[in-house]
């Protein structure tokens, strides 16, 4: 894939860059290596002043950084601001908090010479981070506000249409204070992506994005005996029993499936409805899906913008297609739009035969596959039988049915009466074919160091 910025409201190519040299590449790893003798001996409170300037560069830049996302993958501008408000909630989060959660650990020993033991947690050194374009701030802070202030320094492989806000980025982390090397973009393609894992200088890699890269990234870390943590796909089970209040259930599943344009991760992409409350709950799904305002992610009134390119919408289409050709039946859409840039109708499905598209893949974009539960077991059943085990969310009032989806649905986060979402105070991740490790909370400082037990005689 070539790196550049191409609207996806449009089609036009708007800025193209020339991918960096091997003897480039290898200039910026060793940079990394010089800038991570410093770094790590900086204090918590210098990163952390760092990371507060960073998150006021954010809050002051908002409205052009924003324009930037939206232009290279075409979010609506106020969920580019919001992402970018959100990016600097996490450096804040990470600011205040990274010390305490990174202090030594003291050990009780059963050792009568007064020994002091304990875990000092130290950073690895340059870390690798594979990044996607949906969230193309917020997956990078995510990553970069924990590393950063754990001591680690970053390198970062930004998805190959998203160089402007890649950049953007690095530009925002070095006139913050981070010295230069701290933070580095690398406008490389995925295939340089496996020579630089193997090179001893870089310590570790994470990969947000999909299951066959990570697949691809977390085999060739292994092979160096390397850390790594993966967040990939999902297809997130939104579960509704009959004592749920059905109209906030209704608004809460379409802002979830069509969140970033119905391109998150996390978006609700499997809905498992009661018997009792199917009929009912599709009707009105589908008449506001329906209702939506399909535009110009810049205008303020668009609900749903474009995907992000073209190969999106024809793998979404044939997604559809096939699915429907399997026996699903087609509730409202289920096409590309006939205009300029990469866009799709709101579409529902149902009747999911086993084994098609609809049941084994995820679907990235504004697509709901609808199922019929015959009471909680069966609605637990379908939710478990995805090879993904992201998120997921329950709607329901009663409180038996609460803690068993809690317990029984395999996924990394559930949530109850709310849709899944992320925030830098919560831990991040998936099981299953979703990925391994966490992000944020206490687990982001964690993610990239060396736990060493001391102990003084
Ligand atoms: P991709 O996996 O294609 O791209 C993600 C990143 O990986 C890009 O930087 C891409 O580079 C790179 N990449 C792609 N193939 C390889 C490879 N073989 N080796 C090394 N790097 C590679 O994902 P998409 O862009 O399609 O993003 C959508 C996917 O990401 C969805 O499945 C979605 O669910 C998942 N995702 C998961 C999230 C989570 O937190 N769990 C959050 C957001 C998305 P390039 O652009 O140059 O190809």
């Amino acid at each position: 894939m070539a790196i550049a910025t191409v609207n996806p409201a449009t089609g036009e190519t708007l800025r193209t860059f020339d991918e960096l040299t091997d003897a480039e590449v290898d200039r910026k790893i060793a940079r990394a290596v010089t800038a991570f003798h410093e770094h790590r001996r900086t204090s918590f409170a210098e990163r952390a002043e760092r990371m507060r300037r960073a998150a006021d560069i954010l809050e002051a830049e908002t409205d052009e950084l924003a324009r930037l996302a939206t232009l290279e993958m075409g979010k609506t501008l106020a969920s580019a601001k919001a992402e970018v408000a959100k990016s600097a909630k996490g450096c804040r989060w990470f600011a205040e908090h990274t010390e305490a959660l990174l202090a030594d650990e003291p050990h009780d020993v059963d050792d009568d010479s007064g020994a002091n033991v304990f875990t000092r947690y130290e950073p690895l050194g340059p870390v690798l981070a594979v990044m996607p374009w949906n969230f193309p701030y917020w997956q990078v802070f995510r990553f970069a506000c924990p590393a950063l202030m754990a001591g680690n320094v970053g390198l970062l492989k930004h998805a190959s249409n998203v160089p402007q806000v890649a950049l953007a980025i690095e530009d925002v982390l070095r006139r913050a204070g981070f010295a230069e090397g701290v933070f580095q973009t690398l406008l490389v393609g995925s295939k340089k992506i496996e020579a630089i894992i193997d090179d001893d200088r870089v310590r570790a890699v994470t990969l947000t994005g999909s299951e066959p890269a990570g697949r691809q990234v977390g085999a060739r870390a292994g092979q160096n005996v390397k850390p790594s943590v993966l967040e990939l796909g999902g297809s997130d089970a939104f579960i509704v029993m009959p004592s749920a209040d059905l109209d906030d259930a209704v608004d809460n599943a379409v802002a979830s499936r069509m969140l970033n344009n119905a391109q998150s991760c996390i978006n609700a992409k499997r809905f498992i409805v009661h018997e009792d409350v199917a009929e009912e709950f599709t009707r009105r799904l589908v008449s506001q899906l329906e209702g939506l305002r399909i535009g110009d992610p810049m205008a303020d009134d668009t609900d749903l913008g474009p995907l992000a390119s073209p190969d999106a919408v024809e793998t979404l289409a044939k997604q559809v297609s096939d699915t429907v050709a399997a026996g699903a039946r087609l509730l409202t859409g289920g096409h590309p739009i006939e205009r300029p840039g990469n866009y799709f109708e709101p579409t529902a499905l149902t009747d999911i035969p086993e084994g098609s598209p609809g049941h084994r893949e995820e679907f990235f974009g504004p697509v709901a596959l609808i199922w019929t539960a015959r009471d909680v077991d069966d609605a637990i059943r379908i939710a478990n039988d995805s090879t993904f085990g992201l998120g997921g969310s329950a709607w329901t009032r009663d409180e038996a049915e609460q803690q068993r989806f809690v317990t029984e649905v395999e996924t990394g986060m559930i949530y109850i009466n709310k849709f899944t979402a992320s925030t830098p105070e919560v831990p991040f991740g998936g099981t299953k074919n979703s990925g391994y490790g966490r992000e944020l909370a206490g687990f982001g400082p964690r993610a990239f160091v060396n736990a060493k037990t001391v102990w003084i005689a």
